[in-house]
């Protein structure tokens, strides 16, 4: 293929790539994108630029090879902006000066030198991005090793032209030299636009990718802790009901199979004779003496009212010894408390099998009914009842307090 069908094949690559890029900071407005299109911009008008001017003229020449220079430099910064690396302007105008320095030399160096120089600078420009991406590599993202191999290849193919403007160019009368190795360098450079494009785009790509994910995860967390505050009541730190209530049918289904509703006994007065704060510490003794755990766990209905729900053998003697352990806690926790406070409980048992689809509700308007009769019958005592799946109910049983 003809070397200036190449030099247009690559510049309308790198204004292709320029609007991908266009269109990537359209939707999010990265620093990295305006460096990487003035890069594919200022890249594209130098190839222009060498199919149109004549190569005897050196300070013609040097222009487009001064443009290179500055393109490749916009790319250093645009590798560093997107790594959030330290940038500064030096890269790009200082070999850009030492391009136009190749170009001033005495003619006595000649054009092979010239053209030597100009490809080390090049060379080195695409090493310092390929260094640059390696060093910041991300380890399984294949853009960014895709991104270290289109620099590596380019600085490789300027390495090839050093040797060349060294070894073979050095009667050369014209700066720019259309044979040897120029249609290779051209087809490598080809695949380098379109690699290094590509490879720019998907690991800006990967970045968003990631960070959506993160973002996501993030949300997700506070969503979740925001669940768990809601679930719990904010005085005691148990849980409340709108933790147990959506959830009766689960936690029946993995054997909780007792309710207790636990009402402290005349707990108004406690908060008339020693203040609303000192009522809110007792409340919290409270949660510490009903001592949920996995097997047990314990909730605040609102005001004075807790529940237990309870699952494995003796539920009953397991709810009467925290009742129990109320009056004692509450006494311990506040001192100088007037009288001792006291709990009635109302507790109801299921069999084991069967009244699966026994709601919420009913099963705690039983358990009230029960708490009732413990506070008509003089308070500070316990009244279970075992539901069956027969229609007389068994036996009622009464625990007082000693
Ligand atoms: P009973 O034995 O019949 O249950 O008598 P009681 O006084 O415990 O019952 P009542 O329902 O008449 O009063 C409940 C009291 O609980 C009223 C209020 O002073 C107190 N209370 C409710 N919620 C809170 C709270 O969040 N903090 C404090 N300190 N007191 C509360
Ligand atoms: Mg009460
Ligand atoms: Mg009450």
């Amino acid at each position: 293929m003809d070397v200036f069908t190449l030099f247009g094949a690559n510049a309308i690559i790198l204004l292709v790539m320029a609007l991908g890029f266009l269109a990537a900071y359209a939707r999010r407005r990265e620093n990295w994108w305006p460096a990487w299109i003035a890069a594919n911009l200022v890249l594209a008008l130098a190839l222009l630029l060498f199919i149109t001017l004549p190569g005897e003229r050196s300070w013609l020449i040097a222009i487009p090879n001064t443009l290179l220079a500055i393109g490749f430099g916009l790319r250093w910064r645009a590798a560093h902006l997107f790594t959030a690396s330290p940038t500064g302007w030096m890269p790009v105008w200082l070999p850009a000066c030492a391009v136009i320095g190749a170009f001033a030399l005495p003619q006595a160096f000649g054009a092979g030198t010239v053209f030597a120089l100009v490809n080390v600078i090049l060379g080195a420009q695409a090493s310092a991005i390929a260094w640059h991406f390696w060093r910041e590599r991300a380890p399984a993202s294949f853009s960014s090793h895709g991104l270290v191999a289109a620099y590596a290849v380019m600085a490789l193919s300027f390495g090839m032209r050093v040797i060349e403007g060294i070894a073979f160019f050095d009667g050369l009368t014209t700066y720019f030299p259309l044979g040897g190795t120029l249609p290779f360098h051209l087809v490598i450079a080809v695949v380098h636009t379109s690699a290094s494009g590509a490879f720019a785009l998907s690991i800006a790509y990967e970045r968003t990718a990631l960070q959506m994910r993160d973002e996501r995860d993030s949300a997700q967390r506070q969503a979740q802790d925001l669940g768990r505050l809601a679930e719990r009541d904010a005085l005691t730190g148990l849980l409340n009901r709108r933790a147990i209530e959506p959830r009766f049918a689960e936690l029946r289904a993995v054997g909780f199979s007792a309710l207790a509703v636990v009402d402290l006994d005349h707990f108004k007065r406690v908060n008339d004779a020693f203040g609303h704060l000192r009522g809110d510490e007792a409340l919290r003794a409270v949660a510490a003496a009903l001592a949920p755990d996995e097997d047990c766990l314990a909730a605040r209905m609102g005001g004075e009212e807790f529940i237990l729900l309870l699952r494995g053998d003796d539920a009953r003697g397991r709810v009467e010894a925290r009742r129990q352990a109320i009056a004692r806690r509450v006494a311990a926790d506040i001192p100088g408390l007037p009288g001792v406070v006291t709990a009635s409980v109302g507790l109801v048992e299921l069999p084991r099998e069967g009244l699966a689809n026994l709601a919420f509700a009913e099963l705690y308007a039983a358990a009230d009914r029960l708490l009732y009769d413990a506070k008509s019958g003089g308070r500070n005592r316990l009244i279970a009842e075992r539901l069956s799946l027969f229609a007389a109910p068994a036996p009622r049983t009464s625990t007082e307090a000693a």
